[in-house]
């Protein structure tokens, strides 16, 4: 038998029994009908529902949401579908996508729309913990090489549109093969962590921190000032410093060197300003460690060892 041949009577207990939430509107985007499901989801009866717009049922940004959805649908088209979300009575929001297609009278102009939901909450919120893990270096939890690598690149454009330098910072842990040679690799890790956590304790929102590589952190900053970069790197490096890291021994502490960069010119290469804090870094480390030096205000004549665009 035909949907169309069935009673009202009979549809309406086949659409209860559906476990998507279903609704129809007619023209001026009134309820006219909806299932049980769709009833559960809004928290209201059907009574509520019937004769009412979506202004009456939804918060007004998501309301608006669905009238231009439904406008553009009745108007122009014959289906839709669309993400969005749908506010449940206990204030929570779920991501959803609806379907709607519309519905036409026997001249067949358009008279309403039938529409249904599909909770995609849980896909969402583990499309964003999986996106999470892949920006994120498993030992530390800060920023990996290609996540920071990434932002750099994405700020520096960014940058270079407002004709405002990079910041950055080059962070090296001193003499970290002594400790995990004298402590053993486990740690290695622990203190890696550790050091990992007061720098990013001790940046503010904007400015963004990644391991670079075993233990090496690279540290972009929100800020354009110099004075503010040089502060930063001596900041970090007094709190590496002053921070007792346990369980080492008394006898040995840990510190970082730090070679901090700002781009020359606008157009400089970021991968040329990571070079020159990574050039400022080596220097550091010849002169007794446990420093910041500031990169040369010369670009280098050609990029150092590294080849920082290959290895994003
Ligand atoms: P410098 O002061 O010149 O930076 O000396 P360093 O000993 O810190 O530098 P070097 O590059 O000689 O040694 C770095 C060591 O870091 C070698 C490597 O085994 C260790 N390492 C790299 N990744 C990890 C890691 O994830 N965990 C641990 N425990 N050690 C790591
Ligand atoms: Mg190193
Ligand atoms: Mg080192």
């Amino acid at each position: 038998m035909f949907l169309s041949q069935l009673s009202p009577d009979v549809i309406q207990p086949v659409l209860d029994a559906l476990p998507m939430p279903v609704f129809f509107k007619d023209r001026a985007g009134v309820y006219r009908g909806c299932n049980e499901a769709f009833t559960a989801l809004l928290g209201r009866t059907p009574a509520e529902v019937v004769g009412k717009s979506v202004y009456d049922l939804s918060p007004l940004d998501l309301a608006q949401v669905y009238f231009e959805a439904d406008e553009a649908l009745m108007s122009a088209g014959e289906n839709q579908r669309y993400e969005s979300q749908v506010q449940t009575p206990s204030g929570e929001r779920l991501d959803v996508i609806f379907y709607k297609t519309v519905l036409r009278d026997a001249q067949g102009q358009v008279n309403g729309l039938v529409g249904t939901i599909l909770d995609i909450t849980d896909r969402k919120r583990m499309e964003r913990q999986l996106a999470d893990m892949a920006s994120r270096d498993a030992l530390t939890g800060l920023l990996n090489r290609r996540a920071i690598l990434s932002h750099l690149e994405r700020l520096h454009d960014d940058r270079r549109q407002q004709r405002q330098p990079l910041c950055l910072l080059m962070c090296d842990v001193d003499h970290f093969k002594s400790i995990n040679d004298r402590h053993g690799h486990a740690v290695g890790d622990e203190v890696l962590t550790q050091v990992a956590q007061l720098l990013r304790q001790h940046l503010r929102d904007g400015d963004r921190v990644g391991r670079i590589g075993g233990e090496e952190f690279l540290v972009v900053l929100d800020s354009t000032e110099p004075e503010r970069l040089s502060q930063v790197g001596e900041r970090l490096r007094q709190v590496v410093a002053t921070h007792p890291v346990l369980p080492l021994d008394t006898t040995f502490s840990v510190t970082v060197s730090i070679g901090a960069a700002r781009s020359l010119q606008a157009d400089e290469d970021w991968a040329s300003v990571v070079s020159r804090a990574d050039q400022a870094l080596y220097v550091t480390k010849r002169t007794g460690r446990d420093r910041v030096v500031m990169a040369d205000s010369e670009p280098p004549r050609q990029l150092l060892h590294k080849d920082w665009h290959k290895q994003l």
